[in-house]
C-alpha cells in the first residue's frame, strides 16, 4: 500500500509499504478516506523530534473497516468510523477513568504512559497518511459514524483537533459565560474556540499574528487579537476593563515565538497567567516535551522552562495540560455535528490525494496564507 514516510528533517515521501493488516484478534484494519496533516506533525517534519526515518505518519484518521480480527464484536466490514489518535488498552487505570491518552500498556516508551499512530515516542504504531490502517483493541478505540459520506470534513476533526479543542477548554475550568482567551489560532486554537462559543461563553478572544488564521476567527465570532499590533497582554486587559479574562486555552506549545519570530518557549504561558483574572484557570493543550535537542537555550533542552510561577500562584489560578483523551468527547462531538450544532470542517482549506502530501507538509510548514488545515484523501 502507499504511504507517508518520514525522510528526515523537512522530508517526507509517498512510498510503498507493506500493507496493514490484523495481527491480534482485537484489530481492526481500516481503508482510509481522509487523514489529515496536524500541526503536531510538524513537530516531526522539523526534526524537533527522535522520530526514526521510515515512519509512516497520521494521527488523524477515519475510513471504512476493511477486515475485523476473530475477539472484535462492535464492528464488521463496511462500517463507517473516526479512529482517535490515542490508542488505549481499555482496561487499564488510566484507560478505566477516561484517560486514554495516558494508557499504561500501549506504549513500550520507557517512562512514557500514552500512544497513538504515525508518532514519535508515542509507540510501534504505523500511521495512517496511508491507504489502510490497523487499529488494535478496536471495540474500545473506535468511533461509529452515519454511513455514506456525508459530513467527512466534519467528522474528520473527531480524530483530534476537535476534542482536543474542546478538552482546553475544559481543563481551563470553563462555565457557562465565561471569557475565554485562546492562544493561537492554528487548527487546534480555532477548534478551541470554536467548542468555547459552542458551550457558551459570553466572549471569545483568539489571539495570533496570521491574518487568515484571525480572519478566521472573526468570522466564527470570535475577536481576532494581532499579537504583531500589540502586547496581547494589554490587548485583552483593555477588552475586559482590566479585569482579564476568566480561562485562557494555550494551544501553541513550546515552539512559541515573539513578533520577530524568536522562540520563546515560556512567552505563551506567561501572557496567559498575565491575562487570565485571579483565580482563573489555564487548559494547555500545545505540545511541551520533556527534551527538546532542538532548543534553543541549554534549559530548553532539558524541557525547563522558566515560566511565571510565582504570579500564577499568587493569582490562586489552577492549569490542567496533557494529551487530548479522545474517547472522552467524541460521541458527543459526533452527535453535535450530526444535529448541526457543531460545523468544524470549517477550518478545512485544502484537500489533496495521498501522493500531494509532501507538498501539502511544505505549504502547512510555512504556516503559508490560506494554508489552515491539510487533509489527504488516499482513496481518492
Ligand atoms: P499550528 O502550529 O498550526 O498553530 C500554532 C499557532 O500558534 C500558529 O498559528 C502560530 O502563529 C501561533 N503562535 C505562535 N506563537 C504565538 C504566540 N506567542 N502567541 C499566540 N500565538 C502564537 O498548530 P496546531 O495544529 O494548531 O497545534 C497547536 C499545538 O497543539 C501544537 O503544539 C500541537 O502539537 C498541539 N496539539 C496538542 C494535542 C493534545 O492532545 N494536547 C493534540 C493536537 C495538537
Ligand atoms: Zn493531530
Amino acid at each position: 500500500m502507499k504511504a507517508v514516510v518520514y525522510q528526515g528533517p523537512r522530508k517526507v515521501s509517498v512510498e510503498e509499504v507493506p500493507d496493514a493488516r490484523i495481527e491480534d484478534p482485537n484489530d481492526v484494519v481500516v481503508r482510509i478516506t481522509t487523514t489529515n496533516i496536524c500541526g503536531s506533525d510538524l513537530h516531526m517534519y522539523e526534526g524537533r523530534t527522535g522520530v526514526e526515518e521510515g515512519k509512516v505518519l497520521g494521527h488523524e484518521n477515519m475510513g471504512v473497516v476493511e477486515a475485523v480480527g476473530d475477539a472484535v464484536r462492535q464492528f464488521k466490514a463496511g462500517d463507517r468510523v473516526s479512529v482517535p489518535f490515542n490508542i488505549g488498552c481499555g482496561s487499564c487505570r488510566n484507560c478505566l477513568t477516561g484517560w486514554s491518552s495516558f494508557c499504561t500498556r500501549m506504549n513500550p516508551t520507557e517512562g512514557m504512559d500514552g500512544a497513538a499512530y504515525g508518532y514519535a515516542n508515542m509507540g510501534p504504531y504505523d500511521g495512517g497518511q496511508a491507504e489502510y490502517l490497523r487499529v488494535p483493541f478496536a471495540d474500545f478505540n473506535l468511533l461509529s459514524l452515519p454511513e455514506g459520506d456525508e459530513h467527512e470534513n466534519d467528522f474528520t476533526m473527531l480524530s483530534d483537533i476537535f476534542p482536543t479543542g474542546w478538552h482546553g477548554v475544559e481543563l481551563s475550568g470553563f462555565q457557562v459565560g465565561d471569557r475565554v482567551a485562546v492562544f493561537g489560532g492554528g487548527p487546534v486554537g480555532l477548534m478551541a474556540a470554536h467548542s468555547a462559543m459552542i458551550r457558551g461563553a459570553s466572549q471569545v478572544f483568539v489571539v495570533d499574528r496570521q491574518p487568515d488564521r484571525l480572519r478566521l476567527a472573526e468570522k466564527i465570532g470570535a475577536t481576532p487579537v494581532d499579537f504583531s499590533q500589540g502586547d496581547p497582554v494589554q490587548q485583552l486587559l483593555d477588552a475586559t476593563d482590566g479585569l482579564g479574562v476568566d480561562r485562557g486555552v494555550e494551544a501553541v506549545g513550546y515552539q512559541a515565538h515573539d513578533h520577530s519570530g524568536e522562540e520563546h518557549p515560556e512567552l505563551v504561558l506567561d501572557n496567559l497567567v498575565a491575562s487570565v483574572r485571579t483565580t482563573g484557570g489555564i487548559g494547555v493543550v500545545g505540545v511541551y516535551v520533556p527534551e527538546d535537542p532542538g532548543a534553543s537555550s541549554d534549559l530548553a533542552k532539558e524541557g525547563r522552562i522558566p515560566w511565571q510561577y510565582g504570579q500564577f500562584f499568587t493569582k490562586g489560578q489552577s492549569m490542567g495540560t496533557g494529551q487530548a483523551p479522545v474517547k472522552r468527547y467524541n460521541r458527543q462531538l459526533r452527535d453535535l455535528i450530526v444535529a448541526g450544532r457543531a460545523t468544524p470542517g470549517w477550518i478545512v482549506s485544502h484537500e489533496l490525494g495521498l501522493d500531494e502530501a509532501p507538498d501539502g507538509y511544505a505549504h502547512f510548514d510555512a504556516r503559508e496564507d490560506g494554508w489552515t488545515k491539510v487533509l489527504l484523501h488516499p482513496s481518492a
